[in-house]
């Protein structure tokens, strides 16, 4: 078998991440990972998580037992409140189920396997175009037939809201549609609270399954019901639903794998009893894929999300981090439009996260890499918490040079 294995093509991010690494300028701007990084471009630890982590390694009671299939439950219950709210009549009627999972990226995964699995009809899933590039792969590996819809206009550099309804309209009754929550992954545009009811009414006709994709909560606007407002707007309709949560982002857990995956059941008489099966089954994929999830983040987002002053607390450094990406994207915006940088630049603070999709080309963003040591993704995107006080008018002088070359 050896011989017939090809080599795969290395993975563009990370490719990206190593070309960055081995650049020897000390001008050099990573705009590419998607990880928060601090005014001095250095990963930040959230404060709280310090805490939490500290009390927990004082903990005598603390070992390194097997967390149980479905994960902490501790944090599995608080993760749930955090997607649908604290009141939420769909966790009162029981109708929700969560298990925690290897970070968002394993939460899509044992959502899609689930679908590919038990959906009652082949379904076609949707993706956003453009959207998260893993989204392809992992819904692929499952079995599961893709498609896109339309989402970004490169003409005004917002959501294709008309093109996005008219696929969701001729899309195959009951599809699955991946909706990126809020902070879409790569463009930074979000629908508008009326856009949503337009994207759920058409959804509810034509009987289509919400798969909503969460990896920013709190971290877009600062403000974690905000940052749900669409899925708990999805939730009270009474869509059959589910949801990938990562806590990646949100507590800077990124390499600790912290995350959930939630079905929502619709509401009626049996939908306890339709939870509860759909939880069993899900433990039985979930035993055959990892037999269980890791245990240090979740025990660390587990502790903040049950205890009210650290989670008060991690409100705080939320908005921490969605300040000093908001104050970048205000901070790029004014340099570039000081400097009469052609084309217009008010998508820089429209879009919102961790990403923006600046409109560069291809061939602008190979002239930053190649000749200003800045490193982005070919699609143009740039992940702001790269940016700082420091480079900002460095990399503000690059947009502006090769937008002009
Ligand atoms: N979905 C989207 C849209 C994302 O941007 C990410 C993070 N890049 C994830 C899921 C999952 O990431 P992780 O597995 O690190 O939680």
């Amino acid at each position: 078998t050896a011989a017939t294995v090809a080599a795969a093509p290395e993975d563009p991010l990370f490719g990206l991440m190593k070309a960055y690494r081995e650049d020897p300028s000390d001008k050099k701007v990573d705009l590419g990972i998607g990880a928060y990084r601090d005014n001095n471009a250095k990963p930040w630890i959230l404060p709280v998580v310090k805490k939490a982590d500290n009390a927990i390694h004082n903990d005598p009671n603390l070992n390194h037992e097997y967390l149980s299939i479905g994960g902490l439950a501790e944090f599995t219950a608080a993760a749930q409140k955090l997607i649908a709210g604290g009141d939420s009549p769909a966790i009162q009627e029981k109708r929700v189920c969560s298990l925690q999972t290897i970070s968002g990226t394993g939460a899509v995964h044992l959502g899609g396997l689930f679908l590919a699995k038990f959906h009652p009809q082949k379904p076609t899933i949707y993706v956003s175009n453009p959207t998260w590039a893993n989204h392809n792969q992992i819904f692929t590996n499952v079995g599961l037939k893709l498609a896109q819809y339309p989402y970004f206009s490169a003409q005004t550099k917002g959501l294709d809201i008309d093109g996005m309804l008219q696929t969701l309209r001729t899309a195959p009754t009951g599809s699955v549609i991946v909706l990126h929550a809020c902070a879409h992954n790569p463009t930074g545009v979000d629908p508008t609270q009326e856009q949503w009811r337009q994207i759920a009414a058409v959804m509810r006709e034509r009987q289509h399954f919400p798969f909503f994709d969460t990896a920013y909560q709190g971290f877009a606007s600062g403000d974690l019901a905000r940052d749900a407002w669409a899925i708990r707007y999805f939730i009270a309709q009474g869509f059959e639903l589910c949801v990938a949560q990562s806590f990646a982002k949100n507590f800077g857990l990124y390499g600790e794998r912290t995350g959930a995956f939630h079905f929502v059941s619709a509401p009626g008489p049996d939908a306890a009893t339709a939870s509860s099966h759909i939880a069993s089954q899900l433990a039985i994929l979930q035993r055959s894929e990892i037999s269980n999830p890791p245990a240090y983040g979740a025990r660390i987002a587990g502790r903040v999300l049950n205890d009210p002053a650290l989670f008060a607390e991690w409100e705080v450094d939320l908005r921490t981090m969605s300040g000093r990406i908001q104050e970048m994207r205000t901070g790029l915006r004014e340099r570039l439009e000081a400097r009469g940088t052609p084309g217009s630049w008010d998508h820089i603070t429209s879009q919102i996260g961790m990403f923006s999709f600046t409109g560069l080309t291809e061939g602008q963003v190979k002239i930053l890499r190649d000749k200003w040591h800045v490193y982005m993704t070919k699609n143009g995107r740039i992940s702001m918490a790269g940016l700082n006080t420091n480079n900002l008018d460095y990399f503000a002088e690059a947009v502006d040079s090769v937008v002009r070359e």
